[in-house]
């Protein structure tokens, strides 16, 4: 049987698998990840590996790490979902401590490359994938490699501003792409939007939100407002779904996307989103690409990051499997 390592590592969780050469997960871990800096989550990291290098005798490792890396392994600036996180040689830091070659990613390259690989993207050329959960990434995978760009900043559009008058987004400017279609853009435009507008705004998710009732919003909740025609909810998915065609268009015009891949938390709504995407894009597309573009949900879920990330590694080896599952504590 022929398996990986795959790592991904994101700005909530870790997840670490071994990962068979036919895309299925063998065996998964994951945890929190550290909220303490870049030495933490590295050693968390080594840990989960030695971990499933106890049951598994395999060597190479593929890792996606969130920011602009490129395709060396050199984090370029500073990714602000993880403290501490920059302007440092990641693929050669992990090496060492690993003790293995490690192929370092882009988190979000790493999900396109898995969804390319065994997913929605199978056969199709260029893949572009999007993540929507509380920030907004793209990764693309051209001619079966994934694109990372001269300074890894292949895919990084969360905070591309659509909108230099738009709203603030968290990174200090306005109008970027995340900060309208992202879970936490969305839950932030309903609370401003809840304070700021009334009349035809006025219903349940309103009340509720003027009420306190949602300390913690989710963007569940906003979904469940457009399923019922609530008029808060239904203004803030439109802004989204307007943000999110213009990402999608410009991957089909940058890149030349065969098929735009819509992942991540968010996309548990993609009834929702899909056909709210059709109107927007028509009216940013020539009509010839509209018609041959292609929007598909993803395939495999969470999993994606490491089912790439393992395909990434490099080679699939023989794996030998040590121990019977279950017999480790
Ligand atoms: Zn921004």
């Amino acid at each position: 049987m022929r398996v990986a390592i795959g790592v991904d590592l994101g700005g909530g969780s870790l997840r670490s698998a071994v990962v068979r050469e036919d895309g299925e997960v063998l065996r998964l871990l994951t945890t929190q990840t550290p909220r303490t800096g870049k030495d933490a989550v590295l050693a968390e990291i080594h840990k989960q590996v030695q971990s499933l290098q106890r049951e598994w005798d395999v060597a190479h490792i593929g890792i996606g790490a969130p920011g602009m890396v490129s395709d060396s392994g050199y984090l370029h600036g500073h990714a602000v979902n993880i403290s501490d996180w920059g302007e440092f040689d990641v693929a050669a830091e992990l090496s060492a401590l690993l003790g293995s070659p490690c192929v370092v990613r882009n988190d979000v390259a790493m999900a396109a490359f898995g969804e390319s690989h065994f997913g929605a993207g199978r056969g199709a050329d260029p893949v572009a994938l999007i993540a929507i959960g509380t920030g907004i990434g793209a990764g693309v995978v051209v001619r079966g490699q994934p694109l990372s760009g001269r300074y890894g900043a292949a895919g990084e559009i969360g905070h591309l501003s659509l909108d230099p008058h738009g709203r603030l987004c968290r990174c200090g400017r306005h109008g970027c792409i995340e900060a309208y279609c992202s879970a936490t853009g969305m839950i932030e435009r309903a609370h401003e939007l809840a304070r700021r507008e009334a009349g035809g705004l006025d219903g349940p998710l309103r009340r509720e939100l003027l009420q306190g009732t949602y300390p913690a919003l989710e963007a569940e909740r906003i979904y469940r407002g457009v399923a019922e025609a609530d008029a808060l909810a239904m203004l803030v998915h439109q802004e989204s779904c307007v943000a999110l065609a213009h990402a999608v268009a410009l991957l089909v015009v940058s890149v030349g996307a065969e098929v735009v891949v819509l992942g991540g938390g968010v996309m548990n709504a993609s009834e929702l989103i899909l056909p709210a995407l059709e109107q927007p894009l028509r009216a940013l597309l020539p009509p010839e690409l509209y018609e041959r573009t292609r929007i598909q949900p993803g395939e495999l879920g969470p999993q994606a990051g490491v089912i790439g990330s393992a395909a990434a590694a490099g080679t699939w080896t023989q794996g030998v499997k040590r121990v019977a599952e279950g017999s480790l504590k």
